[in-house]
């Protein structure tokens, strides 16, 4: 989720998403889900992360990089997702959580509580205009209620449009964030909901350093970012190679080139936090 509303609230620095799923029930419109489930489930028939598999990738990466569970699906539509939280805080890393709590329980959100969560977003559901609002029931209402209740400091509730009415009035106004689709994730959303930009010309930055917030898939590989839904740059793979690796890696390299100005595909083109390398402000 990229959303101005909430980056005063996001830290800096290296971050590593986690995508412990291929597939998303959610269906949010604005999300380029089914363009990732399709090229992923074309190179692996990895559904979920396995947790043996998480544990390996996270050996080969830094404690100083943030753990980010967010990633191109609803995290909790993996099982075993919060031991991966758990095992990534015992590990010494910032975790950030960003959640629509679909698949998340109780006990879940209990196990949740006891750990120190730099960023815990959640992502309300909304009135039915681009999220599939059948999942919203008792057992979800009550969950919401039960993160109401539990006071976690850096908790945001966050909600593209209008909230689902059967929640609406268990949020308090002052702890909810109203925001709307803003980004394109580098022209993979449909662009009735939002309109890709124009393709950037020349030398580029982008404005939040994301070419350091790489997303690990359930196969082990990682791709350049939060936007890179279609796999356009993979970095590497962690099951193999270590952290440090990627940035080294040829398809890095290239990118780094590529954003200096070098011919060839680059998805920051398309990508709206991308801006002219000689910005001043
Ligand atoms: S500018 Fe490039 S690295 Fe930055 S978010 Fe966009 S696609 Fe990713």
């Amino acid at each position: 989720m990229i959303l101005p509303e909430l980056r005063s609230a996001i830290p800096a620095g290296r971050v590593l998403e986690i995508t412990t799923t291929t597939g998303c029930i959610v269906g949010c419109s604005y999300c380029p889900q089914d363009k990732f489930a399709d090229r992923q489930r074309k190179v692996s028939d990895t559904k979920h992360l396995s947790l043996g598999d998480f544990k390996r990738c996270l050996a080969r990466v830094p404690a100083s990089v943030d753990i980010s569970f967010a990633g191109y699906s609803e995290l909790w539509l993996n099982p075993d997702c919060t031991e991966m939280v758990e095992h990534a805080s015992a590990k010494g890393h910032g975790i950030r959580i960003f959640t629509t709590l679909v698949g998340m329980k109780g006990q879940d959100l209990q196990r949740l509580q006891a750990l120190r969560l730099g960023v815990f977003v959640v992502h309300v559901f909304d009135d039915g205009a681009h999220m599939n609002s059948r999942l919203v029931g008792a057992k979800y209402r009550d969950l919401v209620g039960q993160l109401v209740d539990a006071d976690i400091p850096s908790i945001r509730f966050v909600v593209l449009g209008e909230p689902h009415p059967d929640i609406a009035d268990i949020i308090p106004a002052q702890a909810l964030v109203r925001a709307r689709p803003v980004s394109s994730r580098g022209g993979s959303v449909d662009p009735k909901i939002v309109e890709p930009r124009q393709p950037f010309v020349g030398a580029l930055i982008c404005v939040d350093e994301r070419q350091y917030r790489n997303v690990l898939l359930p196969n082990g590989e990682v791709t350049l970012c939060s936007m890179d839904f279609e796999r356009r740059h993979v970095l590497g793979n962690l099951l193999c190679d270590e952290y440090g690796d990627l940035f080294e890696s040829p398809v890095f390299c290239e990118i780094v080139d590529r954003m200096n100005g070098a011919a060839g595909f680059l998805l920051c083109r398309m990508c709206e936090f991308a801006d002219p390398s000689d910005r001043t402000d």
